[in-house]
């Protein structure tokens, strides 16, 4: 039987949560539908420092069933679901579970949120959380002092270098060509940052340690030479993929893959749908930012739902 709700939210890291916090305080019944990693990529993060409110930090997991406690306190129904088909062409939205139960919403919520790339090296899944990341302000403070390496050449990778050096003593920056993607002035910045060694056509070859990271491997692709290089931390800063894959063809998105929404809203090109955190957001990827967007995104869904008449 299809069901019929106000307020649908596809997501449930920090942006998802806030969003229903503040959609089901207002009394829009939300239904949240989890997706695949319910809690979002906090879930593989260990120590979370840099989130307001919690002054000895907190770890992802704990921070994630916090978030879901406070959501569920006023309300909101959590459906540990994936979504894998949506039809926004109406003025009520259609989306469907891939158990097959096709359910109706006037507003929906986006907060897919986005995974980082990995190199997809055996020893890379291995090491995650003890000396390798895909987040530098997240985790560049446990490696204070030490050297490090980040792997990409895109403004991410720059930035990620730069805020490492820092930090760190010296930051190993691997890249795969002879030359950066990176904007003009981000490669700038990383050449002339002292403590910034650039390794051109390098790749990695493997991650080395026992409990924690203490070496890298790497290859030069022209001609073959591998030399081992000590480091405390391995940072994959290759790109990220929003989860936005359902959403071709009726949301306006970036060549990414990232949702466009309008400036100032969590507004997208169809009323009555909104998007919020990571799935939309390739510049700050913050949980607090995510979680502000998410308190946005339920405060535009109400505002829609009572000019429609609807709430
Ligand atoms: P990009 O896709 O721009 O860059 C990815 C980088 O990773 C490339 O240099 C690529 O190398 C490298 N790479 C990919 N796969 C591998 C691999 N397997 N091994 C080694 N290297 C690899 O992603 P970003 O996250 O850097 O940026 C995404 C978008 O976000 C861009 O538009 C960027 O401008 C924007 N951005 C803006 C910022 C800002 O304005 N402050 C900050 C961060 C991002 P190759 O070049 O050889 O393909």
């Amino acid at each position: 039987m299809t069901e019929q709700h106000k307020c649908v939210i596809i997501g449930s890291g920090p942006a998802g949560y806030t969003a229903a916090i503040y959609a089901a305080r207002a009394n829009m019944k939300p239904i949240m539908f989890t997706g695949m990693q319910p809690g979002g990529q906090l879930m593989t993060t260990t120590e979370v420092e840099n989130f307001p409110g919690y002054p000895k930090g907190i770890t992802g997991p704990e921070m994630m069933e916090e978030l879901k406690e406070q959501a569920e306190r006023f309300g909101t129904e959590i459906r540990y679901e994936f979504i894998n088909k949506v039809d926004l062409s109406g003025d009520v939205h259609k989306i469907w579970t891939e158990s097959g139960q096709e359910i109706h919403a006037h507003a929906i919520i986006i907060s897919t949120g986005a995974d980082a790339k990995w190199l997809g090296l055996e020893s890379e899944e291995k090491f995650k959380n003890n000396g390798v990341s895909a987040c530098a302000v997240c985790d560049g403070f446990f490696f204070r002092g030490q050297d490090v390496a980040v792997v990409g050449a895109g403004d991410t990778a720059a930035e990620e270098a730069t805020y490492l050096a820092k930090l760190c003593k010296t930051v190993h920056m691997l890249v795969r060509r002879d030359e950066m993607r990176a904007s003009k002035i981000m490669q700038e910045r990383v050449m002339n940052t002292e403590n910034i060694i650039v390794h051109w056509n390098t790749e990695t070859d493997e991650i080395l340690g026992d409990e924690f990271v203490n070496a890298i491997r790497i290859r030069n692709n022209k001609t073959g030479e591998k030399t081992e290089i000590p480091v405390g931390g391995f940072f994959v800063a290759i790109g990220h993929k929003p989860n936005t894959d359902i959403f071709k063809g009726w949301l306006d998105m970036d060549d990414a893959g990232y949702l466009i929404t309008e400036a100032k809203s969590t507004r997208t090109n169809i009323e009555g749908v909104f998007a919020s955190g990571d799935a939309q957001d390739n510049v700050y990827r913050q949980a607090v930012t995510a979680a502000g967007t998410g308190c946005m995104a339920a405060l535009d869904a109400e505002r829609y739902l009572a000019a429609k008449g609807l709430h």
